[in-house]
């Protein structure tokens, strides 16, 4: 067996077509399969084989032995799923050929079904990488020592000072861009988002044509709102410290945006026009709460802003 699962690596490692074999645990019983991107960038399949393996076929498994896998996609990957006939018993002997076609199953079937799979992915892809590059993402937060955020369908952008959009890839294997893709959901005072809501629907009801979803995202977004939006500083320091502050929303009781320590960004606006100021809810809660003034109905509790003393509102959190 041992003989068999190195001749499959081996051939892993030679045909590019299908990604490569990264690493092989001793037992032979882990792997890493790696396979690229439209952008190059590398995209990781773990996967855990049953110590009965191959005297069971992984694809005939039950629950308790089944092959367990690992990966990090904005949508689901099952590398037992398939739609091909599943060989018969008798076959499942050994690894199949690296070589085999797009129906087989085993260990080859699986690499290439995760392989079809981050393909089907490279509109997404390049979309996402896009926004991550050219805008200002607050979040999710890149993975540790990389500038990915590979796993995840959605992000949160940074509008200006008081606005932040959340871009949803409800299905990231659409390939069009179009009123639902990304779907588009704004934050911050009511005005303002009503505002930039009805400047979305205007655009996408004039708009004859569906454009390919790529690179081009960031550019779509500025014409749809009419306006260029802020990219993230260079951590070479291209730009000013002062003006970060000015841009990012601060909450106003402990002065912290979230981006620097990780913590939660700022999710309360006051709907002041005027003030506009933006705090953590926790903050929030436990300012109103300190108030005599405050009062709570149901699971909401009524105040005054602490910047302007116009009446803000701020949802009991479920732990209080
Ligand atoms: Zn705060
Ligand atoms: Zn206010």
């Amino acid at each position: 067996m041992a003989a068999e699962a190195r001749a499959c690596s081996e051939t892993l490692r030679t045909k590019t077509t299908l990604g490569t074999l990264s690493f092989l645990s001793k037992d032979l019983l882990s792997m890493e399969y790696k396979t690229k991107d439209a952008l190059g960038r590398d995209h990781a399949l773990c996967l855990r084989l049953p110590p009965t393996y191959p005297d069971t076929d992984p694809l005939s498994m039950g629950p308790d032995t089944r092959l367990r896998a690992f990966v990090a996609l904005p949508v689901a990957f099952d590398p037992l799923e398939t739609s091909a006939p599943r060989r018969a018993h008798g076959e499942a002997n050994g690894l199949p050929s690296a070589g085999a076609g797009a129906g087989a199953g085993g260990l080859a079937g699986i690499f290439r079904r995760f392989q079809d799979t981050v393909a089907s992915l490279d509109p997404f892809w390049t979309a996402t990488a896009a926004l991550d590059e050219d805008t200002w993402v607050l979040e999710p937060e890149p993975e540790a020592g990389s500038a990915k955020r590979v796993g995840f369908d959605y992000r949160r952008i940074l509008v200006d000072r008081h606005v932040s959009m959340i871009l949803t890839f409800n299905d990231p294997t659409e390939t069009e861009l179009g009123p639902s893709n990304p779907r588009v959901t704004f934050l911050g005072p009511r005005a303002r988002v009503e505002a930039m809501e009805e400047r979305v629907a205007a655009f996408w009801a004039n708009r004859e044509q569906r454009d390919p979803l790529g690179s081009s995202v960031v550019a779509y977004l500025e014409e749809m709102l009419g306006q260029v939006l802020p990219r993230r500083p260079r951590q070479d320091g291209t730009q000013g410290e002062e003006e970060t502050h000015q841009l990012v929303p601060m909450c106003g009781i402990c002065y912290d945006s979230g981006l620097r320590t990780g913590k939660t960004i700022p999710n309360v606006t006051c709907e002041n026009p005027k003030c506009t100021q933006v705090y953590h809810d926790r903050c929030l809660l436990e300012w109103l709460q300190s108030d005599q003034t405050s009062r709570q109905v149901f699971s909401k509790i009524f105040g005054a802003c602490p910047y302007c003393s116009d009446p803000i509102v701020c949802k009991l959190l479920g732990n209080c």
